[in-house]
C-alpha cells in the first residue's frame, strides 16, 4: 500500500518473450519471469488463439459434481500422464495458495476418512513459501508473512530446510499419530532460492513413509521445465502422495494451479458413497484457463524446453558465479533450475545499512528486473532467454551492486 501511495507506479505496458516495456517505451530484460511463472518468455500468440478459440466456445462453466468440459478433461489427463505420483487424480484450482489449502484440506480430511481424525499437524520448513491463503500463510517459513494476523491455521510447525533429520526429530515431538502431511518445495523459491541437500528426498521420503506423514511436493515454482521436467520432483527421484503446481502449467497467460493426488490418497472419496471431500470452487477447470495452459504445454513440448532449461540452467549459474567475486556479495546459490540468488554479506547488509531494495532500483533503472528479497536479489527468467542476455543480466547485477557500494 505505502508503494503505491508514494509512486509513481511502474507501469508495463506490454512484453514480448523476455522483454518488457513500461508507458514511456523503455525496454527491461524480465529476470523474473514476471512472479517465476512466464516459463514460455511472453507474447506467444499462439496461447492467446488457443484462448479466444475458447472462450469463442465455451467461455467458462464451473467443475463440479459431475460437469466437466473438454480442455479441464485433457489438461486432466495430459498432467496425469506426466505426474511422478502413482494412480494419479488431478484436481484443478486458479492458483498456488489455492492448491495449497486444497492439498493441506485432502490430507487431514483422508486421515479423518480412515478413522485417524487426531492426524491433523502440518510440517513445513524455514524458507518455505506456499501463498499466501490460510493454510499457506500459517505454514510460511518466514516469519514476517505470518507476523499481525493472529493466530490462522492450527497444528503446523516449521522445521529447518536443511536437515531431513529435523523432519524425523518433528514428527516424533508432535507424535507420528498427530502428523497428516510434511509440505515441501523441490528447490525453495521465493524464500532464497536454497537448494536440498544431497540424498535429502530420498530420506524425507522414507521418513513420511515411516511414519504415515503424507508427503507433499510443492512444484508450484519447479513445475513445466524450470528444473528440466514436468514437476520438478522428478530431478531427487521420488514420489510424493501430493504434488502441488501452478505458474509454470499456463506460464501465468490465465491463472491455473491445481493438485495431483496420488491413488492412495483419493481413494477413500473415489470408491466410496457418502464418503465426498467437500470442497471446490468457481472457476475450478476453468476452461480458457486450461485451453491456455494446453498451448502453453504445447510450446514447451514443441520446443523442448525441458532440455533447453537444463542448458539455460548451467549458464546461468556460470554466469551468476561471476558475482561472487564482488565485495558486497556472500555467496551465490544456483545450480538446479533455471533460478538463482545473489545474496550480499551481513556487512553490507547491516553495517553499511544497503538495502536489497536499492540494488533492484539500481538494477531496473539500468533495464533489468530482478527480484529483490531481504538479504538476496532473486533471478528466474523464462526459459527462452539467450546466453548473451544472461551475461547482460549478470553485469547489468554487478554494476547494480558497484553503484550502491
Ligand atoms: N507455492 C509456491 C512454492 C510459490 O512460490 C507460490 C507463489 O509464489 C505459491 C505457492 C502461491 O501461489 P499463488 O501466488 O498463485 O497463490
Amino acid at each position: 500500500m505505502n508503494t503505491v501511495a508514494k509512486g509513481p507506479e511502474f507501469v508495463v505496458a506490454r512484453a514480448e518473450g523476455v522483454w518488457l516495456w513500461d508507458e514511456s517505451g523503455d525496454r527491461f530484460l524480465d529476470g523474473t519471469s514476471s512472479l517465476w511463472y512466464c516459463n514460455v518468455g511472453h507474447g506467444r500468440t499462439e496461447i492467446a488463439d488457443a484462448v479466444h478459440r475458447q472462450m469463442s466456445t465455451l467461455d467458462a462453466y464451473t467443475v463440479y459434481n459431475d460437469f466437466a468440459n473438454v480442455p479441464a478433461i485433457e489438461l486432466s489427463e495430459r498432467l496425469a500422464a506426466h505426474a511422478p505420483v502413482v494412480d494419479p487424480r488431478v484436481i484443478l484450482t486458479s492458483g498456488g495458495g489455492e492448491s495449497i489449502d486444497t492439498a493441506a484440506k485432502l490430507a487431514r480430511r483422508y486421515w479423518y476418512a480412515l478413522g485417524r481424525p487426531d492426524k491433523t499437524h502440518l510440517i513445513s520448513r524455514t524458507a518455505g513459501y506456499h501463498g499466501l491463503n490460510g493454510f499457506g500463510t500459517s505454514m510460511i517459513g518466514m516469519d514476517r508473512f505470518r507476523t499481525g494476523f493472529g493466530e490462522m491455521v492450527r497444528d503446523t510447525s516449521v522445521v529447518p530446510h536443511n536437515s531431513a533429520a529435523a523432519v524425523e526429530e518433528e514428527i516424533l515431538r508432535v507424535g507420528p499419530e498427530n502428523v497428516a502431511a510434511f509440505f515441501a518445495e523441490p528447490v525453495i523459491g521465493a524464500g532464497g532460492v536454497y537448494l536440498p541437500e544431497r540424498d535429502y528426498f530420498t530420506e524425507v521420503a522414507r521418513i513420511c513413509h515411516q511414519y504415515d506423514v503424507l508427503f507433499v511436493v510443492d512444484s508450484v515454482i519447479c513445475g513445466f521445465a524450470r528444473l528440466g521436467n514436468w514437476f520438478g520432483i522428478e530431478r531427487f527421484g521420488v514420489s510424493p502422495d501430493m504434488i502441488v503446481f501452478a505458474k509454470g502449467v499456463s506460464s501465468g497467460y490465465l491463472p491455473l494451479g491445481g493438485v495431483v493426488v496420488n491413488g492412495r490418497v483419493a481413494d477413500p472419496f473415489w470408491n466410496q458413497e457418502g464418503n465426498p471431500f467437500v470442497h471446490g470452487t468457481t472457476y475450478a477447470g476453468h476452461p480458457t484457463c486450461c485451453a491456455a495452459a494446453m498451448a502453453n504445454l504445447d510450446i514447451l513440448e514443441r520446443e523442448d524446453l525441458f532440455t533447453v532449461s537444463l542448458e539455460v540452467e548451467r549458464h546461468l549459474d556460470s554466469a551468476l558465479r561471476g558475482l561472487e567475486a564482488h565485495p558486497l556479495v556472500e555467496e551465490i546459490r544456483s545450480g538446479v533450475g533455471v533460478m538463482g540468488a545473489v545474496e550480499l554479506t551481513e556487512e553490507a547488509l547491516t553495517e553499511r545499512g544497503i538495502t536489497t531494495a536499492e540494488v533492484f532500483a539500481e538494477t531496473r533503472a539500468r533495464g533489468v528486473i530482478v527480484r529483490p528479497i531481504p538479504k538476496a536479489l532473486l533471478v528466474s527468467p523464462p526459459l527462452v532467454v539467450t546466453w548473451e542476455q544472461i551475461d547482460h543480466l549478470a553485469s547489468t547485477l554487478y554494476g547494480a551492486l558497484d553503484a550502491v557500494a
